[in-house]
């Protein structure tokens, strides 16, 4: 899952990169607003957190930018301001959520997995296709009453999988899922992935598709 993080203060920005990446999302981090607007022109993230007071552009003019251009990514406002009206005007914007610095970070991740969960149409915490579940909150899944702990990495690559069942992602789309712009990605880091889901969870979970990549079944 990919996150893009705009903010400006170096320190908040690496505590939250390092929050967000300790729970198994891929980040890509900008610093002021024309790049924030430039990197949501031509790139896919699941969830946009912003900051608002930013270097040449201002947060809510991102925002207002973002949705003029149709564009529904979940957006969580984060900033220092705690002024209502920005928190009114943010929403107003087409925000999804905002938080006050400072922030805990495990109300971060609450509340960014509750915007992803929203934006995909979901009521349940849980992400299921009927036969494996998936727990964002913990990374535990399960499959055929066998249940087992992800590390961070599978947990990514599970549910880059089960939020799109019965579509066959290629090596590239697992691996702009799972990593950020700065990591480094070995050759055969998915199939290592894979494997290790399927010694966890059984080798049906995840079926591969012989040159073009690998899926979940679609339940019926
Ligand atoms: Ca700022």
């Amino acid at each position: 899952m990919r996150i893009l993080l705009v903010e400006d203060d170096p320190m908040i920005g690496d505590a939250v990169v390092t929050a967000l990446k300790d729970a198994a999302y891929a980040v890509d981090w900008v610093k002021d607003g024309p790049s924030a607007s430039h990197t949501l022109d031509i790139d896919d993230h699941e969830a946009v957190l912003l900051d608002l007071g930013l270097p040449g552009r201002d947060g809510l003019e991102v925002l207002r930018r973002l949705r003029t251009a149709g564009k529904t990514v979940p957006v969580i406002v984060i900033t220092a301001r705690d002024g209502v009206e920005d928190r009114i005007r943010g929403l107003d914007l087409g925000a999804d959520d905002y938080l006050v610095k400072p922030f805990d970070v495990n109300e971060l991740l609450a509340r960014m997995r509750a915007v992803i969960r929203r934006q995909g149409g979901q009521a349940s915490p849980l992400l299921s296709n009927g036969r494996v579940s998936l727990d964002p909150g913990t990374h535990r899944a399960s499959a055929d009453s066998v249940e087992v702990q992800l590390s961070a990495r599978e947990f990514a690559l599970l549910q880059a999988l089960l939020l799109r069942p019965g579509t066959i992602l290629a090596r590239s789309e697992l691996e702009e899922r799972i990593y950020g712009w700065n990591e480094e990605v070995e050759s055969n880091a998915v199939d290592f992935l894979i494997h290790g889901v399927r010694k966890k969870l059984g080798a049906a979970v995840i079926k591969n598709v012989r040159g073009a990549g690998w899926m979940v079944e679609k339940s019926s």
